[in-house]
């Protein structure tokens, strides 16, 4: 806003401004200070950090709202979803509360726990602003980790944080709280006394959950609400305030699109929602003295997710995989830890029908050039091509006639998915009608995780059981590569006799 009086400046004051000095003075941003664990997200960062700490600040905190709402979509009671998500919090946003500060360490260690959850938060709110889909699923998830995170927080510290807000809750005077007392007992429930309570007038808009409930009582735009539906009020608030930010952060995103630095992680991150494709390393698909050879593949494959069971199934009943499908199994066999030199000899004894000419000419360049062996650019030299993650095998295009790659649960019909799940041995009928329900949700990795849980259940209740695993061990799967590993690990485990044997 351009102030009306601009134009009577004191004149000694304005020949005080030195615009060179003004245009290259490095801005001098205040410190934020975090009083509170929790935090609205209202002010923006200033200080600098790192592009290092900018992208992995940002997959932190992506693998918890990711995970948070892969938990919901699994329809994940809140029990079970404080245990998938505690120690994944604790791993990688921790953010502890006041009274755990004693000491100076404690305080440097309590003050960079915020300032991750800070930056993170506004990084994210970059990456997922661009569509409104991408708006929605943020705004949901984030609130769902502030709710978690609220009821959790000592009562002290939610008291102070609350009472730091400003918020617009008007208190009911005892006059107007006894005239209405009826309506405030009829309309609450599970209220024993009207007087017991603190009242709160607020804007119906603000606690749509509650109207929905109709659990408050409502008159001339107001709903009276106690205060111990706090709870309530603060995640609308929390939802209200955030929506509106991503709507404006939305029309700002243009300004960055000339950012070489920022805007490629950007986009990367964005594309990952829901399968925090981001997250995953190569080195993460290999397992530590696991013979991995072409002639272990074919027994290797009882731990393979159904998209590359498949091609291997097919591989082995047409001596044959077109071209996608080898180079979606190749990269995958690539990621488990298989050699170049085994891989070539693996595909050379798959394809039967084969010269050696032919598949010297036709095949092995292709092999090669998956493995970086030739080919590619400088940077991908040696390295060739990732493994393809979840995200990037749902997203392709459907398989044509004869093409046998992509993924089962989102490329197949649904009779012949389940056909395919029966033939590798799930039968269990619940399971079968669950995978047709998250398939007709578009939930492919949801679908894909609970066949996973099935089928391995008894080596999952083993390694918990026995506490060689925690549940931050067994977050959603989002990659073939790390279904295949989690697999072998857990396979191996439940042979091995019991810590406590
Ligand atoms: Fe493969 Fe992922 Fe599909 Fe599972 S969800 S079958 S791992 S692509």
């Amino acid at each position: 806003m351009i102030r009306q009086d601009a134009h009577r400046i004191d004149p000694k004051r304005r020949a005080t401004i030195d615009h060179k000095k003004r245009q290259f003075a490095v801005p001098i941003y205040k410190q934020q200070d975090y009083p509170h664990r929790l935090n609205l997200y209202d002010t923006p960062p200033t200080a600098e950090i790192t592009l290092e700490q900018f992208e992995q600040w940002a997959i932190d905190r992506l693998r918890i709202l990711a995970e948070i709402e892969a938990c919901s979509y699994r329809n994940k009671s809140p029990g079970e979803t404080d245990t998938q998500i505690t120690p994944l919090l604790q791993k990688y946003l921790p953010l502890s509360s006041n009274t755990s500060s004693s000491n100076g360490a404690a305080d440097l260690r309590l003050r960079n726990e915020r300032q991750k959850d800070h930056y993170s938060h506004f990084i994210l709110r970059l990456a997922f602003s661009a569509t409104e889909d991408l708006r929605r699923r943020f705004a949901r998830a984030e609130t769902m980790l502030f709710r978690f995170r609220f009821q959790k927080d000592d009562s002290r510290e939610r008291r102070a944080f609350i009472d730091s807000l400003n918020l617009d809750w008007e208190p009911v005077g005892e006059e107007e709280r006894n005239e209405i007392a009826e309506h405030l007992a009829n309309s609450t429930p599970g209220l024993h006394r009207v007087n017991d309570e603190t009242w709160y007038k607020v804007d119906w808009e603000k606690v749509p959950e509650l109207v929905e409930r109709r659990s408050a009582y409502m008159r001339r735009g107001k709903a009276y609400v106690p205060g111990r539906e706090q709870l309530s009020m603060i995640m609308a608030e929390f939802t209200a305030r955030l929506e509106r930010s991503l709507e404006l952060t939305s029309r700002a995103l243009p300004r960055l699109d000339e950012d070489d630095r920022l805007t490629p992680i950007l986009n990367h991150l964005s594309k990952n929602f829901g399968s925090a494709e981001s997250v995953y390393t190569e080195s993460e698909g290999h397992v530590d003295g696991a013979e991995i050879r072409a002639s272990s593949i074919d027994s290797l494959s009882q731990h393979f997710p159904l998209c590359m069971r498949s091609l291997h199934m097919n591989l082995r009943k047409n001596h044959h995989l077109k071209h996608f499908g080898r180079l979606q199994y190749t990269l995958f066999l690539k990621g488990i830890g298989l050699s170049l030199e085994e891989c070539i000899l693996f595909w050379r004894q798959s394809f039967k029908g084969k010269t050696d000419d032919e598949f010297n000419s036709q095949y092995k360049y292709n092999i090669r050039h998956a493995y970086g062996d030739v080919g590619g650019d400088v940077n991908r030299r040696g390295r060739g091509y990732p493994p393809y993650s979840c995200q990037k095998i749902l997203g392709d295009s459907n398989p044509g006639i004869g093409q046998t790659h992509g993924c089962p649960y989102r490329h197949y019909s649904v009779d012949n998915l389940v056909g395919l799940l029966q033939a590798t041995g799930v039968s269990d009928k619940e399971v079968l009608r669950g995978v047709r329900e998250d398939v007709g949700k578009q939930r492919y990795h949801i679908a894909c995780n609970r066949v996973f849980e099935s089928t391995h259940k008894n080596e999952i209740k083993k390694v918990k059981e026995d506490g060689t695993w925690s549940q931050a061990d067994l977050d959603t799967i989002v990659h073939p590569n790390t279904y295949f590993k989690r697999s072998y690990l857990l396979k191996q485990l439940a042979k091995a006799p019991s810590r406590d044997a």
